[in-house]
């Protein structure tokens, strides 16, 4: 066996930012009580897992240097973040490991003054990652609210996003994207894995009617159709069909399934309007 036959291929991963990303918090926290995940992260860690991303933490943690709390404290907070993505996310495992750098320059606890080779806007936490776990750095993310997580990922070599709402900051910011949370991140990650996989692969969504007498309405089924194609000339994705079942509409479209999602999750959000206006208050539709 040659020595490259031995050798396991490098993974992908996907590395995030903790505080403003994962979790509701501007500032220091040492605290697992005062935990709050923020809304659509387990929805966004279920696609990246889905897509066999391996998924790490990785946080500046400068309040230990502050002496808010000390490294206990951020152990026991990172143990209990995990359980409870774990409990949202419905799978026994979601962060491969939590990295964490306690060092800050202006430290007020001796141990941890300096700058340090892990504290982002640098990438050791990445690098230290990449060779513990066999990571694919360029075929990695880093996705985090905040300029540095971006410029430690491009220092990594991996593709980056900025989660941000704020406009001068995303014009300003080297990240490769800019995403307003992190579900949107995960679906552009999503979506690049399924473009370099199987640019023909097809995709299908089911979108299901509240009742089965809605999609009998010939006027409504028209609609949807004369919705989906305009959808498709709108976007650029390819509508290969749609089909109308007692109780559901089924769309097609190349890109496979995260492209799909989108495209009905668009074709719900305007056939809802049309449904609103002429028929009643109530959605015609149920949960996806
Ligand atoms: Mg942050």
């Amino acid at each position: 066996m040659s020595a490259s036959a031995r050798q396991p291929a490098l993974r992908p991963a996907v590395f995030l930012d903790r505080d403003g990303t994962l979790i509701d918090n501007a500032g220091d926290l040492g605290d697992p009580d005062q935990l709050k995940i923020l809304p659509n992260v387990a929805l966004a860690l279920q696609l990246l897992l889905k897509h066999d991303f391996i998924l790490f933490v990785v946080t500046n943690q400068g309040g230990v240097a502050r002496g808010k709390y000390n490294e206990d404290a951020v152990v026991q907070t990172h143990a209990r973040l995990e359980r409870m993505l774990c409990a949202e996310v419905g799978a026994p495992k979601v962060i491969c490991e939590y990295y964490y750098c306690p060092f800050h320059p202006q430290a007020t606890v001796e141990k941890y003054r300096g700058e340090h080779e892990w504290r982002k806007p640098a990438p050791g936490m990445l690098l230290a990652a990449a060779v513990a776990h066999g990571i694919d750095l360029e075929k990695s993310w880093m996705v985090g609210d905040q300029e540095r997580d971006v410029v430690a990922g491009a220092a990594a070599q991996c593709r980056t996003i900025l989660i941000s709402s704020d406009r001068e900051l995303a014009a300003a910011s080297v990240g490769d994207f800019v995403e307003k949370d992190l579900l949107t991140a995960a679906r552009r990650i999503a979506a690049s894995v399924v473009d370099n996989a199987a640019p023909g692969a097809l995709g299908s969504v089911a979108l299901h009617a509240r009742r089965s007498d809605i999609l009998s309405d010939a006027v409504f089924q028209e609609t949807i159709n004369s919705m989906a194609q305009a959808l498709a000339q709108r976007t650029g994705i390819k509508l290969v069909r749609i089909e109308f079942e007692t109780n559901c509409v089924i769309a097609t479209v190349e890109g496979g399934d995260v492209i799909a999602l989108g495209f009905v999750a668009e074709l719900r959000r305007d056939s809802d309007r049309w449904w609103r206006e002429h028929r009643g208050a109530e959605s015609p539709w149920g949960s996806m």
